[in-house]
């Protein structure tokens, strides 16, 4: 086995059960591509048990702190299993439900989001790619299914010096399922959708906005980064008599028309728009239109800190646009899921956009993602998504 000593005072964040080790906090030592290796603090105390990533900033993440305990194939099972017991004590009522979600299920890396019967899987660290056979085989072994489906082919693997990888793991067949998710009825395709398939972390918000539509009696609805039409579909049921999708997307809008029907809405109720969001909302308000509710569920526009001030002025303009369409008494849910931007960030730049907007709103509710998407007490890091459902006054 080997060892990795941390430089002196370095140990603090592994001692708080934080699991990363950057590159700069490391005195000596080094190992292959997804090695288990024990990390030292500079006086040889043992802190952790860790995969190393020899190509990535995050050099070391911690599988363990418990000095006992192997890193075999019985660990990654104990680990899948306990984390498959949580999303059953959660009682989703969906058949996509998010199995296991990397750091905050202990196993850094291993996203796993189940969409009935397929589990659609991203390894995006050396340490999980190292024991890909052993967590394919724990995998089926707790949850049962018999098809998993491997989706490796996030930028971020780059980071750790891993190619792109996707095609069946375990199994075969049709990549095409159909969710239910809170009354709604979607088709995801695993070899196709964007990440695993499908934005799972949205459900329950999804299901909010039925809700709302509903009670606020929203008509006109605007879904901004549609995707394939979750939100358009949930206006629907709500009871929406109009409803424009815009993405930039093809394939995604031909799945929001799809759903549409597959819901059993008339099609003539639904609008595409194949377009960048910024322009179609400059234009939109060129053209005096306006809109009940509107859903602003943007890509990440900053994937990092770093990426904070730009992504800042983008989320502005958007949400300032979203504003003035608004008619008054209007509903907004707007997100953001840069992990760059934190929620007091995102909070404050809506309410500049409201600002430069010359409008006001009440702030009904702050949102964000799904339980089955956990955060966790020692790695805050882990949390991303973020929203606002605002009502203008
Ligand atoms: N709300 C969706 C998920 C949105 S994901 C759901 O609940 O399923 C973000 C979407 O933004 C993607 O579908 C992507 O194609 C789209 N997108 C990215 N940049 C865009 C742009 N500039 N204009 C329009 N759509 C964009």
């Amino acid at each position: 086995m080997k060892t990795i000593r941390l430089r002196d005072g370095r140990e603090r964040s592994l001692q708080r059960r934080h699991p990363w080790v950057f590159q700069g906090s490391i005195a000596s030592g080094r190992a292959d591509s997804g090695e288990t290796v024990r990390v030292e603090a500079a006086d040889g105390r043992f802190l952790a048990w860790a995969s190393y990533s020899p190509e990535s900033m995050i050099r070391v993440r911690a599988w363990s702190w418990d000095e006992a305990e192997r890193i075999d194939a019985a660990f990654f099972a104990r680990r899948i299993t306990a984390a498959v017991a949580m999303r059953e004590r959660l009682a989703i009522a969906s058949n996509g439900v998010r199995l296991l979600h990397g750091e905050a299920d202990g196993l850094p890396g291993l996203v796993v989001d189940r969409y009935d019967d397929i589990l659609s899987v991203q390894f995006l660290s050396a340490g999980v790619e190292r024991w890909k056979a052993v967590i394919a085989d724990a995998l089926l072994a707790a949850t049962g299914c018999t098809r998993l489906y491997e989706r490796s082919d996030a930028s971020v693997r780059s980071l750790e010096g891993l190619p792109a990888v996707t095609g069946w793991l375990r199994g075969g067949g049709d990549t095409a399922v159909t969710l239910h998710e809170h009354g709604l009825r979607l088709t995801v395709d695993v070899a196709e959708g964007h990440k695993t398939g499908y934005y799972l972390d949205q459900r329950e918000n999804r299901a909010l906005f039925a809700r709302l539509v509903r009670q606020f009696g929203s008509q006109r609805v605007l879904n901004c980064y549609s995707y394939t039409g979750g939100f358009s579909v949930a206006a629907l049921n709500g009871g929406a008599s109009e409803v424009v999708s815009v993405d930039s997307s093809g394939p995604s809008l031909a799945r929001a028309t799809a759903h549409v029907a597959l819901n059993g809405h008339d099609p003539a109720r639904h609008v595409s728009l194949d377009a960048d969001v910024n322009g179609t909302l400059r234009q939109m308000l060129q053209d005096g239109r306006s809109f009940d509710a509107i859903v602003l569920d943007p890509p990440k526009f900053a994937p990092t800190a770093s990426h904070a001030e730009r992504a800042s002025r983008a989320y502005k303009d958007i949400n300032r646009l979203a504003l003035k369409l608004l008619s008054p008494g209007g509903l907004l849910l707007t997100f953001s899921c840069s992990g760059g931007i934190g929620a007091d960030l995102f909070h404050k730049i809506v309410a500049g956009a409201a600002m430069d907007a010359e409008v006001d709103g009440y702030l009904l509710q702050r949102l964000e993602a799904a339980p089955d998407h956990p955060t966790t007490l020692c790695f805050p890091e882990g949390e991303y998504l973020k929203g606002l459902v605002i009502l203008k006054r």
